[in-house]
């Protein structure tokens, strides 16, 4: 009998044994297709031996030295190459263990960036409802992901959460992209109104929507708007790129393709590649030099931030995806799939849409077509897909969730940015399989 305690109580899941690039493999032989990373996360594939004798050369020489001490090279390294590539005036890195603790890192930040500069009455977030920050308390507060906060709800802090920037079920007929782009962001200056602007300290959004809702990208002109509001009020844009961050949509980082640059971000997943656990906040010099000059101590830590193993898998991985131009792999191959998924589910009668950026692409299941309706939630048409595509030898992200009653069932794609033409094929013909006996 297992000692292991699962996610998922009532599943016998099979061993993994190995990983050869997109694939994975387990102990009875059988390999699977990687088709989303585990979670996004292996960008690179699995088995990269660069970045696995870089965790072990790390380690030979010295797997942990605790911050309050010793800083480490790697972690020094790692810190310069992001700001290298960093948009706007980012300027300092502050490392952790994955995509929860960056988040809660931001939000924290945000508030004692305020209480440094003297505005102790700004202790307020506004996020999104097709959002997900993680599951810690802090985190998941902030996430408009209902099924996830359910049953924590006396535990949740006080955020208020907006509208998404979700075209497909938000924007009305006849309305143009961008005029829906502005509406939708112009609900932020209404909350803040609302909610009293001196009171406001920040906005938290997920560039492209990863968890709640299957690689939802921005309407054009949202993310300027949402920078514009955000100045206007004082308050802080933190973007998470957990999910869609680290080249995933087609540049290192995800808002660069919306001309927009945040005062916090979050990334992980990609970071680390699953090679190491590792996630890091970053944020500007201008909050960076609100804590310098006034308390000197950013009030916040864990035992393992600045993790000096995890750090050298952060630098193998990023300068993997430079050295080897990866990124622009992402985009060539992010079209291709596309493509694919349009041939083959374009006109499909359950096919709602089919989005994304990069090798970040979602699939949304609806009933009908022409009116948009999910299926039943009994119907559990995501849990039926991820297991019968599993069954064919294929992981893939399927979710299903609500906002408003207006969201359904999605499928979320996110393989390595490695993944040949013919495994694009192989994707597309198993989760075929997947979504036919799920239906
Ligand atoms: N933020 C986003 C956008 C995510 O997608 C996730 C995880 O899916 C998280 C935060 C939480 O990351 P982790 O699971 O590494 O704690």
């Amino acid at each position: 009998m297992s000692h292991i305690f699962p996610r998922h109580t009532k599943a016998h899941l099979p061993v993994v044994a190995g990983g050869e690039g997109c694939y994975l493999i387990d102990t009875d032989g059988k390999r699977y297709l990687d088709g989303s990373g585990g979670a996004a996360v292996s960008c690179l594939g699995h088995g990269d031996h660069a970045v696995i004798e870089a965790v072990k050369a790390q380690m030979d020489r010295i797997a942990f030295a605790h911050t309050s001490f010793l800083t480490s090279e790697p972690a020094e390294k790692l810190a310069d190459l992001l700001i290298e590539h960093a948009p706007g005036t980012l300027d300092r890195v502050y490392l952790v263990s994955g995509g929860s603790e960056a988040a809660e890192a931001a939000i924290k930040l945000a508030r004692q960036y305020h209480v440094e500069k003297g505005e102790t009455q700004r202790g307020h977030l506004i996020a999104r409802k097709q959002s997900y920050h993680g599951n810690t308390i802090g985190a998941l507060s902030a996430g408009g992901n209902e099924w996830r906060r359910q049953q924590f709800g006396p535990l949740l802090l006080q955020m208020s959460h907006i509208d998404p920037c979700y075209e497909y079920r938000y924007r009305e007929d006849g309305e143009s992209l961008e005029a829906y782009g502005r509406r939708s962001a112009d609900a932020l200056e209404e909350e803040i109104l609302r909610v009293g602007p001196e009171k406001v300290m920040a906005f938290m959004a997920e560039p492209v929507v990863g968890a709640t809702a299957g690689a939802v990208p921005p309407a054009p002109g949202y993310f300027k708007r949402i920078r514009e509001i955000c100045d206007k009020y004082g308050v802080l844009l933190i973007l998470d790129e957990v999910m869609c961050g680290m080249g995933r949509t087609g540049s290192l980082y995800a808002c660069e393709q919306d001309g927009v640059a945040p005062d916090i971000l979050c990334i992980a997943k990609g970071l680390g590649a699953g090679y190491q656990p590792i996630g890091a906040m970053l944020c500007t010099a201008e909050i960076y030099s609100a804590i310098e000059s006034g308390s000197g101590f950013f009030q916040h830590g864990h035992t393992y931030v600045g993790h000096p193993a995890a750090a050298a898998a952060g630098l193998a991985v990023v300068g993997a995806m430079i050295e080897r131009e990866l990124i622009p792999r992402v985009q060539t191959q992010g079209e291709a799939l596309m493509e694919k998924l349009r041939e083959r589910f374009g006109q499909h009668p359950n096919v709602g849409d089919l989005r994304g950026r990069g090798l970040f692409r979602g699939i949304e299941l609806v009933a009908d077509r022409e009116t948009k309706a999910p299926f039943p939630p009994e119907k559990k048409l995501a849990a039926t897909i991820k297991k019968k595509a599993f069954e064919a030898g294929l992981i893939c992200y399927p979710m299903s969730g609500t906002i408003d009653g207006k969201l359904g069932d999605h499928i979320l794609l996110a393989p390595p940015f490695i993944i040949e033409d013919a495994q694009l094929d192989e994707l597309v013909d198993k989760l075929e399989t997947g979504i036919e006996a799920g239906l």
